[in-house]
């Protein structure tokens, strides 16, 4: 087999483009593919200071390794990394692969922990919650005050973008499911950056590998040598997502594309149903001061709930 594009051995299989690629080939087209994404949905500018969401896991690994060799060819005002440890078993690894990646590209790596800013770990919040009657699942608690912590966490460091490793399959997973679920108000909410117009003390986030396939992102991984933790959170159990990832794999199997396509859908049926929905009213946390819909905000509601102000 030979490689379509260099004619040198090739050893990788792309189904929705028929290309075989040898290893060279395959990380050239996918660091272009992650930099016209950049450009195409102008999610860095010069003056960005930019932290990557380090999780240990193989999407935002690549995320960083990617940035890093973008700030080498073009300075930009800096890039760090911020990691959330929860405080379950598995955290002990991927906080090990953080610090091991970061490290080694010479990544400024900032730590921050349930345990510390919330008084609890995720196992403990898991405890509590078992005596919630009608307790939402373990991820919305854990995503909600995640996402708060590494907002707060970026704003006190001066970051101006939080950069994810949400990858292709993610993002149309997630389109599905608020389809399914009919969460049209979630749905307006996706796309390459979120977050820009909400509060000035909110960071946007962008989806550097929002147009990358999961499996690709892994095998870049594994061929740049990047350091990961390929064990997954012991509370993720999202039934619906499970489900919907299995149909969609299927639906790329029979129909090589679809993927993409899906995307492409989901990204056209955005800014119609933003412009089908009335602006909520904007109002404060009667409690912390952050922006809400209603009265006390979502990371206050939990606390409240959880007893654990
Ligand atoms: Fe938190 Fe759920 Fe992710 Fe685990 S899988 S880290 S519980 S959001
Ligand atoms: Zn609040």
């Amino acid at each position: 087999m030979e490689c379509t594009r260099c004619g040198r051995n090739a050893s990788i299989e792309i189904n929705y483009s028929k290309d075989l690629l040898c290893n060279r080939c395959f990380l050239e087209l996918f660091e272009k593919r992650v930099r016209k994404s950049i450009r195409a949905n102008r999610l860095l500018n010069p003056r960005d200071k930019t932290a990557v969401a380090l999780s240990g896991g193989k999407d935002s690994a690549v995320v960083l390794s990617i940035l890093k060799e973008l700030h080498k060819r073009a300075p930009r005002a800096g890039l760090l990394a911020i990691s959330i440890d929860q405080g379950v078993d598995v955290c002990g690894r991927t906080l090990d692969a953080s610090r091991k990646i970061c490290e080694r590209l010479g990544v400024e790596h900032h730590v921050f922990t349930f345990r510390e800013e919330f008084g609890l770990t995720l196992d403990e919040l898991v405890k509590k919650t078992r005596g919630i009657e009608n307790a939402a699942p373990v991820c919305s608690y854990c995503g909600v005050l995640r996402r708060r912590l590494l907002n707060d966490k970026a704003r006190k460091l001066g970051v101006s973008k939080i950069a994810t490793g949400h990858n292709l399959d993610d993002e149309i997973q997630t389109s599905m499911m608020n389809f399914i679920r009919g969460e049209l108000d979630r749905m307006a909410r996706m796309g390459p950056i979120v977050g820009v117009v909400r509060d000035a003390g909110f960071i946007p986030r962008i989806k550097p590998l929002r147009d990358s396939p999961e499996d690709e992102v892994l095998l870049y991984a594994r061929l740049k040598g990047l350091e990961f933790e390929p064990s997954k959170c012991p509370y993720s159990q999202d039934a619906l997502r499970k489900t919907i990832r299995s149909a969609i794999d299927l639906i790329e199997e029979k129909h090589p594309g679809s993927k993409f396509q899906m995307l492409k859908s989901t990204d056209r049926l955005i800014p119609i149903i933003r412009s089908s929905m009335e602006a909520g009213e904007i109002r404060k946390c009667s409690i912390c001061g952050e922006v809400t819909s209603g009265r006390l905000c979502r990371v206050c509601q939990i606390k409240k709930e959880l007893g654990i102000y």
